[in-house]
């Protein structure tokens, strides 16, 4: 595959998109990794015009080949795959990338941005991003 090409006007598959986005991220040179940035977000809007079952696939296809055999990640990713194989979501709208955007609170500690967790064995909290922070704040606490 031939590096430097992706800015061609012919459309991109997705699945060589996702190819080329993973080669250019490997590639050491400053050039190829600014593409793989500019690649991404495109990649990331074709995602967010996809189904659930769509991104289920993807995951199958992409991700779950990579994981070791028996390790926890692979059967998280393929308790996920199934999930998605039965979900009947569809497309992320503008909209909706916009407001989740805007719903992004800040932590009050430090006013970096502070990430909504769903509470595995805990109840859903908020948590700081920044790792010298870690502000956590259940949800529905003041
Ligand atoms: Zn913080």
């Amino acid at each position: 595959m031939e590096l430097g090409d992706e800015f061609d006007d012919e459309p991109m598959s997705t699945r060589y998109m996702i190819e080329r986005q993973r080669k250019l991220g490997e590639s050491l040179r400053p050039i190829d990794q600014l593409r793989a940035v500019v690649l991404g977000a495109a990649l990331s809007d074709r995602l967010n015009e996809m189904s659930d079952r769509q991104i289920g696939q993807l995951l199958f296809d992409f991700c779950w080949p990579e994981l070791y055999v028996d390790g926890p990640e692979l059967i998280i990713v393929t308790q996920a795959i199934d999930r998605l194989r039965r979900s009947t979501g569809g497309v992320i709208t503008n909209e909706e990338a916009q407001e989740s955007l805007k719903q992004q609170p800040v932590c009050p500690k430090c006013g970096n941005e502070i990430f909504l967790h769903y509470g595995i064995d805990e109840p859903d909290f908020w948590l700081c991003d920044r790792v010298a922070c870690r502000h956590k704040r259940y949800v529905g606490e003041l």
